[in-house]
């Protein structure tokens, strides 16, 4: 059976991602992406994580306690448009578009906002390092985020960033898919 799409999201990620590395989770929610990279990246490396609720905040810690990982995290209670990292020092980003599971609907992730956000990961980003975007459209703001979205990836320049999709084609009601931008090379001056 074909898994489900946020498996190919963390199977991305786990090819990419050695013992060491430091990656970003730009859109904590409830832990699981932390989680997840804070295991990828083994007891040298860091993962940095970003949520603008303290709700997500929480049970990300405690996730973390449970699973005796919080000494690789470290938990942002900050937009992702304002994240600041030096250039070409993070290998990995995951962003998990849209609202907190069983939380306030009304707080999601913004088009905006989140084009902001993946700019400034592109900076940050190592050569051979990878931006993955699990994009969920079936609220409204979710379509225009979508929307954004897909016009900002069409148009990074190739061969410096490759550009892949990963979607099931017949689901009904919108069903999410899988954007992964790989940073393949410096870009070229004449
Ligand atoms: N990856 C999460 C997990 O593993 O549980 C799920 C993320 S949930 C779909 C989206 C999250 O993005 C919400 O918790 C929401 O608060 C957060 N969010 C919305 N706008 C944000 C922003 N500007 N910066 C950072 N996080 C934001």
């Amino acid at each position: 059976m074909f898994p489900r799409i946020t498996d190919y999201a963390h199977q991305l990620l786990e090819q990419r991602i050695q013992p060491g590395a430091h990656v970003i989770d730009a859109t904590m929610g409830n832990g699981h992406d932390t989680v997840f990279l804070a295991q990828q990246v083994g007891e040298t490396g860091k993962v940095y994580s970003f949520d603008i609720q303290q709700q997500a905040l929480d049970s990300t810690r405690q996730l973390l306690v449970k699973r005796h990982l919080e000494q690789r995290a470290r938990l942002f209670l900050q937009s992702h448009a304002m994240m600041d990292f030096p250039a070409e020092s993070i290998d990995a980003v995951v962003f998990n578009l849209g609202y907190l599971p069983r939380s306030d609907k009304t707080i999601t992730t913004q088009a905006e906002t989140t084009i902001e956000s993946i700019k400034r990961a592109l900076r940050f980003l190592k050569v051979g390092g990878l931006i993955v975007v699990v994009v969920y459209w079936g609220h409204e703001q979710g379509k225009i985020e979508k929307q954004a979205v897909e016009q900002f990836v069409e148009g990074l320049p190739f061969p410096e960033f490759m550009v892949l999709r990963y979607q099931y084609m017949n689901p009904l009601n919108q069903p999410p898919f899988v954007l992964a931008i790989e940073r393949r090379r410096r870009p070229t001056v004449d």
